[in-house]
């Protein structure tokens, strides 16, 4: 078969859009699936991906870059790296295959969506490669801890969370339903790509291959750089979508980003935040989570959408106030609340790393610390049960995430509520509140732990009925992996609590 250039056929290969003759242009692209916007069919021939690619090229780079994943992988299965990376490091890499491994699997799904019923051929055509990459990201990043599941049951919900009831399954679902599998072509093309893959995923990912490489655990770092790589030449879908929709409607590009971000940087506060602030040995820390989200994400993002003419979100104020704030008052609440997840979360609280907390975030004592004092406290007196819940965390009706975080102009934590068809909903903040009721049709059915939990789903209605509800048995469930030996060293150094 003679080998043509790439160049002098991919043009008249991408564009391959038609009119139909037989059957509805809408029967064929319902709006449903299609999405809904100003802009004119037409329009979206000029969908254009800066990258290109073909399939045979597809082919030949993934089969060589899995190969090299694959193989780093095999020569060091034997070396048993990961127990001896201590547990902050395990606690990283369980919460992140928990939170992402099977949802790579379901981003296949809205790729796939994309691939039918975008509305250029060149579109479609992209999200092929993207599905094809959800479905080897799922697929990679299930196989890799799948060999660490005989030595530590905890690895096994690599594949069991998201089929669990866990309050941060619920979450990280309520999430990457709305983002994409729940979303049509046009929405999902403006929340995964743009948002989350361009504003998030890319820089977490090059951020967490740096940590694994600095840190030693090389089979996590090739494995995530690998990923990364898809990564951004899938994004692209997004960035083109974009510029499309700027051009005849930008106030649906607005209210798509703004609702994106912002759920997309609640999950973020709590799975990087604690691993970069907490979780991560102190040694290993480069930078704080704040000074990471200022320098890849703040910088990133504001240029990234300055650049194609919308405005910061509307709630810029309450975030950027979060980067002192989320990491913490979502890690407290983890700690806490440690039998209801499957890793175990290090307190990250020995006296050196509190002075580090402290240097980070100059108000840390003052906000935080001092709701660690009464945890050292409980755990100096011998009361380990007071250091552990009785009852489930209030969650939010919108991002499912316990009700945790201070508002900017109040400094305090205030629920928001808003009735909507004669039911109380509960959010963290008015931007939750402002996303609900954006679409409230969208979100009312959802139910968080709590509606569970009084509405009788949850049986007994205990704390153990609630965990067996999420999953967790006593063998899996979180704990606190030096078991509170790091308050009793307060004692002995004689710092004043
Ligand atoms: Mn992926
Ligand atoms: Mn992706």
């Amino acid at each position: 078969m003679p080998k043509l250039k790439r160049e002098d056929w991919y043009s008249i290969a991408q564009k391959v859009n038609w009119s139909f003759s037989y059957v509805d242009h809408e029967d064929v692209f319902p709006k449903e699936m299609v999405g809904e916007s100003k802009v004119p069919l037409e329009a979206w021939e000029q969908w254009d991906e800066p990258y290109k690619m073909t399939y045979r090229e597809y082919v030949e780079i993934q089969r060589d870059k899995d190969g090299g994943a694959y193989a780093v992988k095999s020569a060091l299965s034997k070396a048993k790296i990961t127990e001896k990376l201590g547990q902050g490091w395990n606690s990283i890499l369980k919460a992140h295959y928990g939170a992402i491994a099977v949802n790579e699997y379901f981003a296949s799904i809205g790729e796939a969506r994309m691939a039918r019923f975008g509305l250029d051929s060149a579109w479609r055509n992209t999200a092929v490669f993207g599905s094809l990459d959800e479905v080897r990201h799922g697929q990679m990043q299930l196989y890799f801890p799948h060999e660490l599941v005989k030595e530590d049951i905890q690895y096994d919900w690599a594949h069991k969370a998201m089929h669990t009831e866990d309050w941060a399954s619920i979450a990280a679902r309520a999430l990457f339903d709305d983002m994409f599998t729940g979303a049509n072509a046009l929405d999902m093309a403006i929340q995964l790509p743009y948002s989350f893959e361009t504003g998030f995923t890319n820089l977490q990912f090059l951020g967490m291959a740096a940590d694994a490489m600095n840190i030693g655990d090389y089979n996590f770092s090739s494995l995530i750089s690998s990923i990364q790589t898809d990564e951004s030449r899938h994004a692209q879908i997004g960035e083109a979508t974009i510029q499309i929709l700027m051009q005849h409607d930008k106030e649906k590009a607005q209210f798509l980003v703004d609702k994106m971000f912002w759920k997309a940087w609640r999950i973020f506060g709590l799975l990087t935040g604690a691993s970069m602030d907490y979780y991560t040995p102190l040694e290993h820390r480069n930078m704080s989570f704040k000074e990471f989200m200022d320098e890849w994400i703040i910088n990133q993002f504001m240029q990234n959408i300055e650049g194609i003419g919308l405005k910061k979100p509307w709630y810029w104020d309450q975030f950027i106030y979060e980067q002192d704030h989320a990491s913490h008052a979502l890690h407290l609440g983890v700690y806490f609340w440690r039998p209801t997840i499957w890793w175990n979360p290090p307190a990250g609280m020995s006296i050196e790393e509190r002075h580090w907390l402290a240097t980070k975030y100059p108000k840390w004592e003052e906000d935080y610390g001092r709701y660690w004092d009464v945890i050292i406290q409980n755990y100096q007196n011998g009361s380990v049960e007071k250091t552990l819940p009785q009852t489930l965390p209030v969650v939010c009706a919108c991002d499912q995430l316990p009700i945790c975080i201070p508002d900017v102009k109040s400094g305090k934590v205030e629920p928001r509520t808003s009735t909507y068809k004669g039911k109380k909903f509960h959010f963290c903040s008015d931007v939750c509140q402002w996303i609900f009721e954006s679409e409230p049709d969208r979100f009312a059915g959802q139910q968080t732990i709590i509606d569970r939990f009084l509405g009788g789903v949850i049986q007994p209605p205990t704390l153990e009925g609630a965990l067996a509800y999420m999953g967790l048995t006593p063998h899996d469930m979180g704990k606190d992996p030096e078991n509170g030996a790091w308050a009793l060293a307060y004692k002995n150094k004689n710092i004043a609590i």
